[in-house]
């Protein structure tokens, strides 16, 4: 009997494996990654889960979600959780997703690390029964950690698997998994808080201004949005600054069309972004923000600025003198 298992690389879901396997099942792990994943380096798959899988010895399946997983982040059903979270409806993406593979590889059930009530918007009764039935699987997701808390799913009535095995863990005091790690020698997890940025309230606010001035954004958006500071300079024009030098990095390799970029010269100091329909007017202000925030120590200084795209201008320089960088604190977006 084959089952596909959501590995996420947390100890949850390393345990839910680990309860499995000693009953002989057959196991196939899948992860997700989507944008919004803040432990990875952007564009890589999930390191705690390709080493949780190995440690296994379990089969890695890496799932990329991005155009509907934007999609959902844009426009839930179900609604945000505390921040931007959407948890509801990104479970039942990944959930329907899971399906997909589940058929393809033949497997007969999925399991998951949940533990009732450990996660207030997902981990309800109430919650876990919408999720099963809007992917499509119900009574097809088993949680080993907390299934004798719950109705019996189908591989327990079937027989596929032995319910007097599971466990009946819930809420959220870690300490019932801490000892079965400890029990099955696992010592080496990644905290269970980690890594979606739509959970932080401060990336929360900048996801919620780049939605009310650009509701149909991009993946390309929301890269840049993890990047530098932002300055929302008015209701199309944002500016995006490099911090340091990977920042500056990144802001080069995100620009698009008609994007307006510029730096100062001569001396080290921010890559500046102007992105948004009335990007134009407001060149002199960010030339001066650039400035202010470089390494210039009062003297005016000079910024080149250019254009995105093909058949536009020369870059032109422009002279400026920075002033305190507190005057831009009104427009700041903050993370
Ligand atoms: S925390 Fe992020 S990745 Fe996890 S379920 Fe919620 S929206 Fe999805």
């Amino acid at each position: 009997m084959k089952a596909i298992g959501l590995l996420s690389g947390g100890l949850d879901s390393i345990l839910a494996i680990k309860v499995l396997q000693e009953q002989g099942l057959e196991i196939e792990a899948l992860n997700f990654h989507t944008l919004f994943c803040s432990c990875t380096p952007k564009g890589s798959s999930c390191s705690a889960a390709a080493s949780a899988a190995k440690t296994l010895g379990v089969p890695l399946k890496v799932i990329a979600t991005s155009d509907e997983f934007l999609e959902v982040v844009r426009r839930p059903k179900h609604g945000y959780g505390r921040n931007m979270n959407p948890c509801l409806d990104c479970r039942i993406l990944k959930f329907s997703k899971a399906r997909e593979y589940m058929l393809e590889r033949g497997a007969s059930f999925i399991f998951t690390g949940d533990v009732l009530g450990e996660r207030p918007m997902s981990q309800n009764m109430e919650a876990m029964k919408l999720i099963e039935r809007e992917s499509g699987l119900a009574g097809l997701i088993l949680r080993p950690l907390c299934a004798k808390l719950m109705e019996p799913t189908i591989p327990e009535i079937n027989g596929w698997v032995d319910r007097e095995k599971l466990l009946n863990i819930q809420g959220r005091s870690r300490k019932p998994q801490i000892a079965m790690a400890k029990d099955y020698g696992i010592n080496d997890y990644p905290c269970p808080a980690g890594g979606c940025k739509l959970t932080e309230p401060n990336f929360a606010n900048r996801l919620r201004d780049l939605m009310q001035h650009m509701p149909d954004f991009t993946k390309n958006d929301v890269q840049l949005l993890m990047t530098g500071r932002h300055f929302r300079l008015s209701g199309s024009t944002k500016a995006v600054m490099g911090r340091d030098a990977n920042d500056n990095l990144k802001i080069m390799a995100y620009l698009k069309e008609g994007d307006i970029v510029m730096a100062v010269i001569d001396i080290s100091g921010p890559t500046t972004l102007l992105r948004g329909a009335d990007a134009e007017a407001w060149v002199e202000k960010a030339a001066i923000m650039t400035a202010s925030f470089s390494k210039a120590d009062g003297q005016d200084i000079t910024v080149r600025i250019s254009v995105t795209g093909g058949g536009r201008k020369e870059p032109v320089e422009m002279s400026v003198k920075p002033v305190s960088r507190e005057m831009f604190d009104e427009v700041m977006l903050h993370q």
